[in-house]
């Protein structure tokens, strides 16, 4: 058993525990207790970091993708040693069930895995050349060095899902992490130390929210970055890919998916209802592929209403350490505010909230679980992800009126559908406009899915093989022969 600690309080910089001359406190969503206090970083500590990670590109990028690959495999093995003192910081910080905490753990280190393993398969392609004397090869390289900047809703998973495919492919990266969860990441990035990732081939910067504008600017202002891969909100995710412009970085976002949930009239009820709960209520609603929009048939809204408000009404609310919790807080006043107003308005425009409704008795940002029905498209509601534990319920009619419903948003993340005939469920999961699918099932989210949304919801997949290839830049060789 590795004894080194995971709770960091300094900077992770080109291979250096750096504290700068102020900090933030993160706070458990829980409680409002202090679980630990990050250094806030500027300019200065971007510019460093980008220093480091030129340094070490070269270095990094001509290891053979074996030995690439065995650092990346030391840290997913130490994650999962270490899946309950991760799994504890992660709760502490974040607010989500403990068993949530511990999926998450064994998520992360499985994005480490699989990119650890693709690292031998980045292969390339001979191309047959137009005349007899010519050769045409086309390699795939690292892109160059890599900036992160990613949520707090999943402080492991969105940090190893861009840095095990940025390390495997040979790109160093730079991790801004979200303001409220940044001692996942500095944990991840002590187990990257130990697990012998190069000094600059990881950093992390900390940073208050006030501070995120000016690190991002210093981060994507300098031409030496080449890469991108952005999570977070679709409005700040638009304004980094204008920034990217000046230098023309590559550009990966994952963004908003204010998913429909679709259930057909001939779907099993209660494995509509399962599903429901697993895509509407994982991380109370916190998730972008968390179902914002419950789209349910006329001949099954009754039964399928009935089961889904007997299964919110029995969800356990409290802090997630606590045995038996499903839902734990929100992340912060802000979220709560947000949740909370979004459920008004729809209340005020005529949709009737017949289980919860408002803050759950343990006070602070926990949020009761909340069935709201009657609920149009053209309510807030329906038009901005709730990120929270409420289910709105409409109503629809034929297949072809769902599936219009479904696609009606600028956003395409995920959709999901629940039915039984075959033919109904092909022509329905064809029709929707989403870079993923959950067919009979609340959940897609592994490392073997190429992650990533259709319109407004991003650019670009995460996970899969096509997650490896974001990080590369293809370069054709054209020979000619004498
Ligand atoms: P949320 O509203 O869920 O916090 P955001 O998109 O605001 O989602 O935040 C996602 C990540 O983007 C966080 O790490 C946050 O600090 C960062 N961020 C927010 N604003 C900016 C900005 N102007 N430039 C760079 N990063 C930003």
């Amino acid at each position: 058993m590795s004894a080194v600690a995971l709770i960091r309080g300094r900077a992770y910089i080109a291979g250096e525990w750096v504290a700068t001359g102020t900090h933030l406190d993160v706070l458990d969503p829980a409680t409002g207790e202090r679980v630990g206090r990050v250094p806030r970083c500027g300019a200065e500590q971007a510019r460093a970091a980008v220093d480091g990670a030129c340094g070490v590109f070269e270095q990094w990028r001509s290891l053979s993708a074996i030995d690439r690959a065995a650092p990346l495999h030391r840290m997913a093995r130490t994650m999962e040693r270490r899946e309950e003192e991760l799994a504890t910081l992660l709760t502490r910080e974040q607010g989500k069930p403990l068993a949530e905490a511990r999926g998450e753990i064994r998520y992360a280190a499985s994005f480490l895995t699989w990119f650890a393993e693709e690292a031998r398969r980045m292969y390339g392609e001979t191309v047959p050349a137009p005349s007899a004397d010519g050769r045409i090869f086309v390699l795939r390289q690292p892109v160059g060095v890599g900036v992160a900047i990613t949520p707090w809703n999943f402080p492991c998973a969105m940090v190893t899902r861009k840095l095990g495919p940025a390390l495997a492919a040979g790109c160093p990266l730079i991790l801004k992490p979200a303001e409220a969860t940044p001692l996942s990441a500095l944990a991840l990035a002590a187990i990257a130390e130990e697990a012998g990732i190069p000094a600059g081939a990881f950093s992390v910067l900390t940073g208050d929210r006030a501070d995120a504008a000016d690190l991002g600017d210093a981060l994507i202002g300098d031409a030496r970055v080449r890469k991108l891969s952005f999570t977070g909100s679709t409005a700040v995710g638009k304004k980094l890919l204008e920034a990217s412009a000046a230098t023309v970085k590559r550009v990966s976002l994952e963004l908003g998916g204010n998913a429909p949930f679709v259930v057909l009239d001939d779907a099993d009820v209660d494995a509509a209802v399962a599903g429901c709960l697993i895509a509407k209520f994982r991380n109370a609603g916190q998730t972008c592929v968390a179902a914002n929009r419950i789209l349910v048939q006329d001949g099954i809204y009754e039964r399928f209403r009935d089961a889904l408000a007997q299964a919110i009404a029995a969800l356990r609310v409290g802090p997630g350490l606590e045995p038996g919790v499903q839902i734990g807080p929100l992340i912060d006043r802000r979220a709560f505010d947000k949740v909370h107003a979004l459920v008004a308005d729809a209340r005020d425009a005529g949709a009737r909230s017949t289980v919860g409704g408002g803050q759950a008795e343990a006070g602070g940002t926990f949020f009761t679980p909340t069935l709201l029905e009657d609920v149009s498209a053209d309510m807030r509601i329906s038009r901005e992800e709730v990120f929270g534990p409420v289910a709105p319920l409409t109503r629809f009619g034929s297949d072809a009126e769902g599936m219009a419903l479904a696609n009606g948003t600028p956003a395409g993340l995920i959709a999901y559908l629940y039915g039984r005939d075959f033919s109904r469920l092909v022509r329905g999961y064809e029709a929707l406009e989403a870079g993923m699918v959950g067919v009979n099932t609340g959940l897609v989210s592994t490392a073997e899915v190429p992650f990533g949304g259709w319109k407004e919801s991003g650019l670009g997949r995460e996970g899969s093989r096509h997650g490896l290839e974001d990080w590369t830049e293809l370069k054709s060789v054209t020979v000619a022969l004498d």
